[in-house]
This record gives structure tokens, C-alpha cells and sequence, in this order.
């Protein structure tokens, strides 16, 4: 407790430069996602002045509230929650990034209402790891033949995976899913999957060491939710 946003900030993006730093990769390849959902808009009007630009958000009706808000910002949203298929309309025209798709007519139906005036709709494919019954996400074995699928799919620019593990507490258990989804999409060769998107406040060193590109941080910057 007492931590300031400013101070939060710093200190999660120091952890993200020390892993980066330990896993020997690039200084500044691990972008930093602010998952903000159930915070006021006055709280990401305070990070944007921080500097932060990408912000996460999982449920619909929450985002566009604040999207409204907040319409005088230049702000990137990214929709990383579950997604019903009666809201993938406002969803395709209201975010730059979708990070939680999970089936083909999903990805078909952002693919077909993504507006024409707007860029191709950045999509990550959401592979459940950890096999937890309770999570969204389609298993690895599934993954080759989801991506070949998205991938023709013109309005969106397919950019790679999305996962959320099982919680873990030992450095070395939180790498191993990760070690796993990162070889799986390596070895389908599609340079285009670029982007990996993995690792949340409890996690994130483990997730850069193997490879994350996007971390997903709410509770370490905004506090409990
Ligand atoms: C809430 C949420 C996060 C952030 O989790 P924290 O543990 O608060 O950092 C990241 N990703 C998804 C998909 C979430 O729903």
C-alpha cells in the first residue's frame, strides 16, 4: 500500500529492463500493457500522463465508457477479456488490439465488421496452457490450423498468441508453459507472429525470460482490484 502511480510505474517498468537484462534480450522489446479494468478513467488520464499509451480493458460496456472519456487522449486499447459474439461489432470498432480470440467464427466475425476506414485490427489467438478448465483459450494442438485459418482473414493482421497460466509461485514452474507456447509458435515459421503476449503482475520476469513481447500488468500498477 501507499505507493504512488508514478512510483508503481517505475518500479514495474525496472522489473520489466532487469529481466530483459537477464535474459539477455533487447533493452526496451518488452512493451508494457496497462490492464485497467474496473479503474476510473481519472486514474488512466494519470498514467497517460506518465506517459503510458496502451491500456487494456475486458469488458465491453466498462471500455467504451471509457473510451468516451477519455476520447481527447491518444490513447491504443486493447481488448483482452472474453468475448461473446454479440459484441465482437462494437469490439471491432472500438480497439486496436484483440488479444483474447479464441475460434475461427469469432475472428471471422471482427475479420467482416472491422470498419474499412480503420487499420487491419491486431489480433493475438488465445492458447490455454495450462489446460485449466475454467480458462478460455484453445489448446496447442489446435494452434497450427487456428493461425493458418486467421491469417487469411482480411481485416485483421494476425500478430501472435495470448496466454494466461494456472497462478505459480516458483520462477522456474511460471517458465515452463511459457517455454512451451513460445517453441510451439516458433516452430510454426510465420515471421508475422510477432508478438507475444503473456505475463501479468505475479509473473512477469518469468514471462520475459521466455519471450514475452506484450506484459499485462493491472494490480502492480493500479493496485488490488
Ligand atoms: C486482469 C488481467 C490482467 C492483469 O492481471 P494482474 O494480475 O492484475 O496484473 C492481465 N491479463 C488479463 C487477461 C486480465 O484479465
Amino acid at each position: 500500500m501507499g505507493l504512488g502511480l508514478a512510483e508503481s510505474f517505475a518500479q514495474v517498468k525496472h522489473e520489466i529492463m532487469l529481466a530483459e537484462q537477464t535474459a539477455g534480450r533487447t533493452p526496451g522489446s518488452v512493451a508494457l500493457l496497462a490492464v485497467s479494468k474496473t479503474k476510473p478513467a481519472a486514474l488512466i488520464a494519470e498514467a497517460y500522463r506518465l506517459g503510458q499509451r496502451h491500456f487494456g480493458e475486458n469488458y465491453v460496456q466498462e471500455a467504451v465508457s471509457k473510451q468516451q472519456q477519455l476520447s481527447a487522449f491518444n490513447i491504443s486499447w486493447h481488448f483482452i477479456g472474453p468475448i461473446q459474439s454479440n459484441k465482437t461489432k462494437i469490439i471491432a470498432s472500438h480497439f486496436a488490439w484483440v488479444h483474447s480470440v479464441d475460434r475461427l467464427k469469432i475472428a471471422q466475425r471482427l475479420s467482416e465488421q472491422r470498419p474499412a476506414h480503420l487499420p487491419a485490427l491486431n489480433i493475438c489467438l488465445q492458447v490455454n496452457i495450462s489446460g485449466e478448465a475454467s480458462k478460455s483459450g484453445i489448446a496447442l494442438e489446435e494452434l497450427a490450423e487456428l493461425v493458418d485459418q486467421v491469417r487469411q482473414l482480411p481485416g485483421l493482421r494476425l500478430r501472435g498468441v495470448m496466454a494466461i497460466p494456472e497462478p505459480e509461485t516458483d520462477f522456474q514452474r511460471q517458465r515452463q508453459p511459457y517455454r512451451q507456447l513460445f517453441q510451439t509458435v516458433q516452430a510454426l515459421k510465420h515471421p508475422e507472429l510477432d508478438t507475444f503476449s503473456y505475463g501479468m503482475s505475479g509473473d512477469l520476469s518469468a514471462a520475459i525470460c521466455e519471450g514475452a513481447t506484450i506484459v499485462r500488468i493491472g494490480t502492480a500498477l493500479f493496485g488490488a482490484r
